[in-house]
């Protein structure tokens, strides 16, 4: 049980106090229940855990592509957070919901030419220049339009982040970003700052995803810095300094994240540490959580159907979405923990594979999940779909997109709606 998911009276689980079996019955399955409670305090420990450092600069950026409808960005203007994009279509969104364009940061390795001047029409805050092709194409656009724009420089420092171990990648083999090792970072800073239309602002990184350790941002953060130095007589000043996202979360029991508090606390020496080893000022400091703001968060409710039990060998238990709502076990093998919401309070008896109803052999939500013996028509919630399951949600197999039902939506929207 996360945030605030109990078991009611009637042995069913309720998230927010709302009786889960009931939302199944009142908007169909598959649906996503979103305790917003539980963003709300995940933006408030990431906030706390930044202002206790007096004198610091920050920003926390919710990564809305874990999420991205416009009643999520509405909260995450509620919560005081700036904004990643990584799209057209994810910047379309987040103005759409009124999130202040100067709080937000635009991401992405081949921005397009309709989506950069979107972006410069809609006076955004900081674009993330990914490449060579790119910081020329925003230079002339800006130059066309005769405007400025803050921009800091994706690095790749030749540091990946999984999980538990953090590997040196020596030479970064990725799509994203500028180099440090092969002398494209450095060349990037330097046509940055001849740029006539860009003001370079400061280094961005983003080195991994559900990562459980805070070793591999102080290795990049520190690799980062030895370049810095190298690179003194450009006469770059880094302002802000971006260390991304990844922050682990727990999928499944085995799962044992860090607190908020133990990557900021980490992240923060580090740049601290390193600024005043080159005797510089200390850098206003980003992060990017997207599946840590959201993740845990979300819930997906699926209607049991069908059975195949092949004796001695698995029981499949079939269910009304798959990976078209999740595509993430099929993806790359991701795991997750699952309950009959509508008898939540029994006891697991039984191991099955829990099957979505796509045509590929694949469509496997669960390999072995732990569940009390089950019968057509009772309700399956997977815990932790928060993150990356709506937004990579997909129409294969025809399949419409289930409904998003969240707390804040029963209010009527104004400014007033879901205070932090
Ligand atoms: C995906 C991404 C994030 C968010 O990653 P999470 O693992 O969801 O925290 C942050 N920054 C960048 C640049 C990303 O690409």
């Amino acid at each position: 049980m996360r945030g605030t998911q109990t078991i009611n009276s009637k042995g069913h689980l309720t998230i927010g106090g709302v009786d889960t079996v009931e939302l199944a019955k009142q908007f169909g399955t598959p649906l996503y229940v979103y305790d917003t409670a539980l963003i709300k305090e995940r933006a408030r420990q990431f906030k706390s855990a930044f202002s206790k450092h007096s004198g610091l600069k920050w920003q926390v950026a919710y990564a809305s592509k874990a999420f991205s409808t416009i009643a999520m960005i509405q909260l995450a203007r509620e919560l005081d957070l700036s904004l990643d994009v990584v799209s057209g279509g994810e910047l379309y969104t987040a103005l759409k919901a009124g999130f202040p364009p100067e709080r937000i940061h635009f991401h992405g390795n081949n921005k397009t030419q309709d989506e950069l001047e979107l972006a410069l029409q809609a006076g955004i805050g900081t674009i993330i220049v990914d490449n060579f092709y790119e910081l020329q194409l925003l230079n002339d656009l800006c130059r066309d339009r005769n405007q400025r724009i803050n921009i800091l420089l994706r690095i790749t420092p030749g540091v990946e982040a999984h999980t538990h171990e953090f590997i040196m990648t020596g030479h970064d083999d990725t799509k994203f970003g500028f180099n440090l090792d092969n002398g494209a970072a450095e060349k990037a800073v330097r046509l940055a700052m001849e740029a006539s239309h860009l003001d370079l602002k400061g280094l961005h990184c983003h080195i991994g995803s559900q990562i459980f350790e805070t070793e591999g941002f102080v290795r990049a953060i520190q690799l980062i810095y030895e370049y810095i130095e190298r690179w003194s007589e450009t006469g770059f000043q880094l302002e802000i300094l971006n260390v991304g996202g990844g922050f682990g979360i727990k999928y499944v029991e085995s799962d044992h994240p860090l607190f908020i508090e133990q990557y900021v606390d980490k992240i923060v020496a580090a740049v601290t540490g390193e600024s005043e080893r080159l005797g510089m000022a200390v850098p206003e400091i980003w992060v990017e959580p997207g599946r840590m703001m959201v993740g845990e968060a979300g819930t997906t409710l699926y209607t049991v159907g069908a059975f195949k039990d092949i004796p001695g060998i698995r029981k499949y238990v079939a269910v009304d979405g798959g990976m078209t709502d999740n595509i993430r076990p099929a993806l790359y093998q991701a795991k997750y923990e699952a309950i009959l919401a509508n008898r939540a309070g029994e006891q697991a008896d039984e191991e099955v594979a829990v099957a979505g109803k796509c045509c590929e052999t694949g469509d496997i939500l669960i390999k072995e999940a732990r569940l009390p013996s089950c019968s057509s028509g009772d309700i399956l919630a997977v815990f932790c779909t928060g993150a990356y399951g709506y937004a990579m949600a997909n129409h294969y197999n025809r399949l419409p997109k289930p409904a998003v039902v969240c707390r804040l939506c029963r209010t009527r929207r104004s400014d007033a709606c879901c205070p932090p």
